[in-house]
């Protein structure tokens, strides 16, 4: 039989938000555990940014952050962010010895391109207020009294505590550890728990031709969402072609939104792509019949090379249906105009979202009207805090999702070391 250990803060999770919340905690005093079922730290963290790890967004505006968050819940982040900001965690991750850089959209990563250089920043925080961390230990529940958490239980012992801070993440990439059990826990305190939706996850698209140019990346795309030919919704940016539909983060931003419309079957879900945003018809006609001119003497299939990726071009002359071996100069105007219209409004069918596995993240969690957004505590259960995925928030691409990592993380940190040392001087 296990000894009980007696801790000021347990912190369950050693996600982003559990590190920093653990390691804020310590920075103030307090005992703290860290208790993690994977036999190592952050494992979703490393895959972050394609391994790079876009840390935050170097917004410094909360309004414009919070805008970019969307709906009722965004608002909800305005105290942590003003507790824990975006250019506090760039002073954050300098301090610890790691530089950053800010890449287009105000994409901020460390210097190195190296996810593994902000988990060791994140250890070493950690370390430095002596925090115990418990790897292979998997949490399976809490004890409770009255409407106070006593225990934390483990497979094989438990843990004691005077606050608790749940970081176990959402639902999606289970395999990095994140796979809703925290979830189930909060639920049996009496918290309602919104239903976990993959978002932030690339779409499934009917269109052979899509899965046929995979690999394929390009910038500056529109695209819009057409539900029953009407304009849904619409963002610009980058997206990406690949074997099952499409990703990149202009569609990872727009997914959540297309999961809920492919849900009604019996409506038509179209997405639009304008590759050529910048000009209007008439100046990419104008810009054709340029192109056209210089080549006259090619072929079709030869003469769009100045005006398209190599990759998408056996795609476009299937679907404009102009025979490829045309001479250009055969081309009549009736064609040439079918072919503006098309890069202007080129069409595919999202048919369904990949799961959970394929997720950059998962909306729905804790519901945020039962969390004080000052300290992060549970308005139910007294010693309860919470940060991170848990939370019934989800961010688009760009860094945002860290960002409400660390800001909650820190504030939740902060507020369970202050409750459990005050305890644990009154008892003094
Ligand atoms: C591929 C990918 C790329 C991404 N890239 C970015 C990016 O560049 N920028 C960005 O801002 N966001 C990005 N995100 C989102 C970001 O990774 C998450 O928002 C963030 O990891 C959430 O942190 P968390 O601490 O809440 O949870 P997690 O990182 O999910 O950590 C939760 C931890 O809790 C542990 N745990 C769960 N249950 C238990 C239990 N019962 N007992 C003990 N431990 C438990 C898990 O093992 C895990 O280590 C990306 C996500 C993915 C999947």
């Amino acid at each position: 039989m296990k000894k009980r250990q007696y801790y000021d803060v347990a912190v369950i999770g050693g996600g982003p938000a559990g590190m920093m919340a653990a390691g804020r905690a310590a920075e103030l005093g307090a005992r703290v555990v860290l208790v993690e079922k994977n036999e190592s730290l952050g494992k979703k963290l490393l895959l972050t940014g394609g391994g790079r790890c876009n840390l935050t967004n170097a917004e410094p505006d909360a309004r414009k952050f919070i805008e970019k968050l969307g709906g009722k819940n965004g608002k909800f982040f305005f105290s942590p962010l003003a507790a824990f900001g975006t250019q506090q965690t760039v002073d954050f991750f300098e301090r610890m010895g790691v530089k950053t850089k800010v890449e287009d959209r105000k994409r901020v990563f460390p210097i190195s391109d190296n996810a593994a250089d902000i988990l060791h920043a994140l250890e070493a925080y950690m370390e430095r207020g002596n925090v115990t961390v418990m790897t292979d230990a998997t949490a399976a529940g809490f004890n409770t009294r009255e409407n106070k958490l006593t225990q934390l239980l483990l497979r094989g012992g438990e843990v004691e505590a005077a606050s608790y801070v749940l970081t176990t993440g959402g639902r999606s990439r289970p395999e990095t550890g994140s796979s809703g059990e925290g979830l189930k826990w909060v639920a049996k305190l009496g918290h309602h728990v919104l239903n976990p939706f993959p978002a932030l996850v690339p779409l499934k698209i009917s269109d052979a031709w899509v899965k046929k140019t995979q690999g394929l990346s390009m910038d500056n795309v529109a695209v819009t969402l057409l539900v029953n030919g009407k304009k849904d919704s619409a963002r610009t940016g980058n997206i990406l072609f690949t074997h099952f539909g499409m990703s990149g983060p202009t569609i990872l931003d727009m997914s959540k939104r297309v999961g809920e419309v492919v849900k009604d079957k019996s409506a038509e879900v179209l997405l639009s792509l304008d590759l050529k945003p910048a000009l209007t018809i008439a100046q990419l006609d104008e810009r054709m019949q340029k192109d056209f001119k210089k080549y006259q003497n090619k072929t079709f299939r030869n003469s769009l090379d100045d005006l398209l990726p190599r990759k998408l071009i056996p795609a476009i002359i299937a679907l404009v249906k102009i025979n490829p071996n045309k001479a250009v100069h055969e081309i009549t105007r009736e064609d040439r105009l079918r072919l503006v219209k098309m890069l202007k409004d080129l069409r595919m069918t999202p048919i369904g979202l990949l799961g959970f596995d394929k997720a950059i993240a998962s909306s729905g969690g804790v519901d945020l009207n039962e969390v004080d957004s000052k300290t992060m505590c549970s308005k139910l259960v007294e010693n309860l805090y919470f940060a991170g995925d848990v939370l019934d928030i989800d961010a688009p691409t760009g860094g945002f999702n860290l960002q409400l990592c660390w800001s909650a993380g820190y504030v939740a940190g902060e507020a369970a070391a202050r409750e459990a040392i005050k305890e644990r001087n009154a008892h003094i």
